[in-house]
């Protein structure tokens, strides 16, 4: 990378690397702002061809953040304040670039409070797991339920997973994180299992952190049989952006788990860069339309004309369909009558407390339509 980022700028300039994957490009000499945008442009598009490592083709991204001489008079400032820009940027997609704004400064305090807080969340208990149903849409019948992460701390009060995943991620504390969901999960599964019909389901998300841990496969076989549970009782719910990284270790744990019977789900299909290939490489089971696609179902003929694709396809490839964030009847009946064999929404219900989602699977008339 260092090469690549010495071509892209001019002689001039001083390139250092920072730390971990963190890059420094120093400009002096810049008449105007628009002279900076340029080589920050020609630094972006060094990265758009892949890097090859032996056999590997890698892809890698740069996020980029900017500061000018009125955004502070001191490196450490420059330093500080270039760090909040390049977190804006790397929060609206890879591969792009943000300058500094005063704002950012409430945004990066922000992060750095929950940086601190989440590396004790769980030390301090504050994390916790909800529930929400997955209903089977012909017999109307809770069928399994997906595990969401909640975090509530006393300082932030509700984080929601979509801020502290990535951040867990860049922490490197999604594995401990992920190891915790799962272990809280089937420890609630055995509590439950009598009173669960016997093909229920734990639909649990998987960081792709965690499939690039090796050893995450033996350790998940590991624990379901000192639990003597069965390999179906799970499903792991896996993004289309995991499969984007064609790393021989993450195919060797998926393979793993797919051939010792845990079931795997593409989530939020639709939504990632993954292509039809990936479907037939790797034995998935489920595949959940993104609710995206769900909402505008209704409204655009073209999302509707997708899910029924999908459906066809998932449906030719054997695969059990779920469509994620069902909020309304009119939305159920379609589906329904598109052939989508599951539903998850708030319709049915909002992911709630292991209380209360045992009075859920209990009341029926709770899961149907209202
Ligand atoms: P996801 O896997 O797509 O999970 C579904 C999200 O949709 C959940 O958000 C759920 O509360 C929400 N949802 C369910 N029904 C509806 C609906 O009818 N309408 C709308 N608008 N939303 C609905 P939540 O719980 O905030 O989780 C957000 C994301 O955080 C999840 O998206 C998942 O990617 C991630 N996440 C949650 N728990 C875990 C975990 O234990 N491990 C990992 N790696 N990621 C997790
Ligand atoms: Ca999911
Ligand atoms: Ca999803």
């Amino acid at each position: 990378m260092a090469e690549l980022l010495k071509e892209a700028v001019r002689s001039e300039d001083i390139i250092a690397r920072f730390g971990g994957d963190e890059f420094l490009l120093i400009m002096d000499d810049i008449e105007d702002i628009a002279v900076a945008e340029r080589i920050i442009e020609k630094v972006l598009r060094a990265f758009n061809a892949p890097v090859y490592i032996e056999e590997h083709e890698l892809f890698v991204t740069a996020s980029l953040g900017a500061v000018y001489p009125q955004d502070g008079d001191n490196a450490e400032t420059l330093l500080r304040n270039a760090d909040a820009a390049m977190y804006i940027a790397k929060s609206r997609g890879r591969n792009d670039y943000h300058f500094f704004t005063p704002e950012m400064n409430q945004h990066a305090q922000q992060q750095m409070l929950m940086e601190t807080h989440l590396q004790r969340a769980l030390e301090f208990e504050e994390m916790s797991l909800h529930f929400q149903p997955i209903t089977c849409s012909r017999r109307n019948e809770v069928v399994a339920c997906e595990v969401l992460l909640r975090w509530h701390s006393p300082v932030l009060s509700n984080v929601s997973p979509d801020d502290f995943i990535p951040l867990a991620e860049d922490l490197g504390l999604i594995n401990e994180l992920g190891e915790w969901v799962i272990e809280r999960a089937l420890e609630q599964y055995l509590l439950w299992r009598s009173s669960l019909p016997d093909d229920f389901r734990m639909c649990i998300n998987v960081s792709p952190k965690q499939f690039q841990k090796n050893g995450f496969a033996d350790w998940l076989l590991a624990l379901l049989e000192q639990h003597q549970l069965s390999p179906q009782v799970l499903e792991l719910e896996i993004t289309e952006g995991l499969l984007l990284n064609r790393w021989s270790e993450v195919d060797e744990q998926i393979q793993k788990i797919t051939g010792a019977g845990i079931r795997l789900s593409i989530d939020d299909f639709g939504t990632g860069f993954a292509s039809i290939s990936y479907l037939r490489r790797y034995s998935f089971n489920t595949l959940k339309i993104d609710k995206s696609f769900v909402a505008a179902s209704l409204t655009d003929s073209a999302d509707a004309a997708l899910i029924r694709s999908v459906i066809a396809l998932a449906q030719g490839m054997g695969l059990t369909t779920v469509a994620e964030g069902v909020e309304t009847p009119e939305q159920a009946e379609l589906l329904q009558q598109l052939g989508c064999d599951r539903m998850q929404g708030f319709l049915y219900s909002k992911p709630v407390s292991q209380d209360h989602f045992m009075h859920l699977v209990h009341s029926s008339e709770s899961v149907q339509p209202a």
